[in-house]
C-alpha cells in the first residue's frame, strides 16, 4: 500500500489499535508475541489488529506469520520483497494500519505488550503521541548503553527537534499523527526523528526493557553508527557549518603563524626550519579538507538518494486487510 492509497473513513474505523511488528528472522519469538498480545488486547476489550511485516527474513518467519493469520484474522501479514531495514518495514506497517491508533512493537518482546493498555489510556486522555520510555535496558552491553546516551546528547544539541532519549520506536501514535507521517515525502526515514518532528501533544509512560526473547540482534555497532549518521544528517546541518567554522579557525591560526614567522625572522633573524613544519601543516590541512569533503559527501549522497524517488519499500504479498471487515473477526 502506498501512502496515497484509499483508506477507510477514520470515523467508521472498526479497529482501535493497530499493533505494528517489523520482523526480521524472528521465528523464535512470534508465537509468544502473539499469545501475549492477544491476552493483553482481549483483556483490554478493544478491537485490534496486529500487522506483521516480514522484512526479508531468511528463516521460517513468513510461514509462521501466515499460520498465525489463518488462526486469527486479526493478524495481518505484509511480506516485503527483500530486507529493506527496520525503518522501511515500520513505514510499511504504518501505511497499512487501519486503527485509530498505531503502536510499533519489536518482535523480540523487548517492548512489553502489557504496556499497551496504559498507552491507550493516556491516548484516551487526549494525547496524540504516548512515548514508552525505558527506565532500564537489561541484557544490553555497557558500551551500547553508553553510545546510545552520547548519541542522544549529540543529536539533541545539533538539531532543533527534541528527540526523547531512551525511547525506541515503541510508542502510541494517533490517527492524525499517522497521517502527518504519511504526508512526509522523504525516502530515507529516521523514524525516531520523524516521530518527534511532527510534534503533536505527547506524554510519556515508563517501563523496564527486557532482554531479547530469542534470536540475536541484527544491529551491529557498524549499523548503529550508520543509523546515528542517518539521524544526524537528516535532522541537522551543523556538520556542514562545522566544516566552515573549522576552515575559518585553521585559516586564522595559519595567518597568526605567518605573522609570527615574519616577526621572528625580522627581530631575531631566525632561519625558518622548513621541512617538518611544512609536512605537519600540509598533512593537517589535507586531513581537514578530506573530512569536510566527507561531510559534504554524506549530505550529497542523501540528496542523490532522495532525488531518485524510489519507493521506500516494495510489497511482495499481503495476507489480510484487503477487506477491512475481516480485521476484527478472529
Ligand atoms: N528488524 C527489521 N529489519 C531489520 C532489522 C530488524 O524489521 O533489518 C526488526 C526486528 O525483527 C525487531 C526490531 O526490528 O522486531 C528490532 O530489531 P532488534 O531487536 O534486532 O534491535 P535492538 O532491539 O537490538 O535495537
Ligand atoms: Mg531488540
Amino acid at each position: 500500500m502506498t501512502p496515497s492509497s484509499p483508506r477507510p473513513d477514520p470515523q467508521h474505523s472498526i479497529v482501535t489499535a493497530s499493533i505494528i511488528v517489523p520482523c526480521h528472522n524472528e521465528s523464535g519469538s512470534l508465537q509468544t508475541l502473539y499469545t501475549r498480545v492477544r491476552a493483553v488486547m482481549d483483556e483490554a476489550g478493544e478491537p485490534w489488529e496486529m500487522i506483521c511485516i516480514n522484512d526479508g527474513s531468511g528463516d521460517d518467519t513468513l510461514l509462521q506469520l501466515i499460520a498465525l493469520h489463518h488462526q486469527d484474522r486479526r493478524v495481518r501479514v505484509i511480506d516485503l520483497s527483500r530486507n529493506f531495514g527496520k525503518e522501511a518495514a515500520l513505514t510499511a506497517g504504518l501505511d497499512a494500519a487501519l486503527g485509530e491508533a498505531a503502536i510499533p512493537l519489536d518482535a523480540d518482546l523487548q517492548d512489553p505488550p502489557e504496556l499497551i493498555p496504559e498507552l491507550l489510556a493516556r491516548w484516551r486522555e487526549g494525547f496524540d503521541v504516548v512515548n514508552a520510555v525505558r527506565l532500564s535496558r537489561e541484557g544490553e552491553s555497557w558500551l551500547k548503553r553508553a553510545s546510545a546516551h552520547v548519541f542522544y546528547r549529540i543529536i539533541n544539541r545539533m538539531s532543533d527537534v527534541g528527540i526523547p532519549p531512551d525511547t525506541g520506536d515503541f510508542r502510541l501514535l494517533s490517527r492524525p499523527v499517522l497521517e502527518a507521517l504519511q504526508a512526509l515525502p522523504e525516502r530515507r526515514r529516521f523514524m525516531k526523528g520523524l516521530f518527534a518532528w511532527v510534534g503533536f501533544r505527547s506524554t510519556n509512560v515508563y517501563y523496564h526493557r527486557a532482554p531479547r526473547h530469542a534470536g540475536k540482534t541484527t544491529w551491529s555497532y557498524w549499523r548503529l553508527w550508520n543509523l546515528a549518521v542517518e539521524g544526524i544528517t537528516s535532522f541537522s546541518q551543523v556538520p556542514l557549518q562545522l566544516a566552515a567554522y573549522l576552515g575559518f579557525a585553521v585559516s586564522l591560526l595559519a595567518f597568526l603563524y605567518a605573522v609570527w614567522l615574519v616577526i621572528s625572522t625580522l627581530a631575531y633573524g631566525n632561519p625558518v626550519k622548513g621541512y617538518p613544519s611544512i609536512m605537519v601543516t600540509l598533512l593537517f590541512l589535507g586531513g581537514v579538507q578530506l573530512m569536510a569533503l566527507g561531510v559534504i559527501g554524506e549530505y550529497l549522497g542523501r540528496i542523490y538518494e532522495e532525488s531518485k524517488h524510489r519507493p521506500i519499500y516494495l510489497v511482495r504479498q499481503v495476507w489480510g486487510g484487503e477487506h477491512p471487515t475481516q480485521a476484527v473477526q478472529p
